[in-house]
């Protein structure tokens, strides 16, 4: 498969089609937000266009800005849900990069002053992710 082409099995793709769940935290027309199954820190999620795009490189502009505007909405909630000092936003593109499931998405990882990001690829517990989900779904509407 050249770089360029998006493959409709990736692992986002799965959940936008609901083939295999999430915790989900906001969902509009253009996007969905959810949690990180493996996150880097409590209340690590990502947001996704639910159009297809494999990274920056094929993401139409309006979706480009679509998901824009609901990272910064979820950033607002994670700050307030986990009392952060900041949050660090991370979007890779392409393999170089360290992208890892190739449907465009950003991290959000929120940050206490002094904790570093915690480690990749360790599997987060479920009932945990679950709560944190909750805590930033009642902060988007309150
Ligand atoms: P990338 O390195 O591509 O920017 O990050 C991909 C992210 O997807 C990683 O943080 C990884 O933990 C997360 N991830 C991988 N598989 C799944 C999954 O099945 N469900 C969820 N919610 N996140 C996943």
């Amino acid at each position: 498969m050249s770089n360029s082409e998006y493959d409709t099995n990736n692992i986002f793709a799965k959940i936008l089609r609901g083939e295999i769940p999430a915790h989900k935290i906001y969902e509009d027309d253009e996007t969905l937000a959810f949690m990180d199954i493996m996150p880097r820190g409590e209340g690590h999620c990502l947001v996704i266009p639910k159009s297809p795009a494999r990274n920056i490189f094929d993401m139409e502009p309006d979706s480009l800005i679509a998901v824009t505007k609901v990272v910064q909405r979820v950033s607002k909630a994670v700050m307030a849900a986990f009392n952060a000092d900041g949050v660090t936003i991370q979007q890779l593109n392409e393999a170089a990069s360290g992208q890892e499931v190739f449907h465009y998405h950003c991290h959000i990882i929120p940050r206490h002053d002094g904790v570093k990001v915690g480690p990749p690829g360790i599997m987060g517990d479920g009932e945990q992710i679950a709560a944190n989900a909750e805590r930033i779904r009642a902060a988007l509407i309150s």
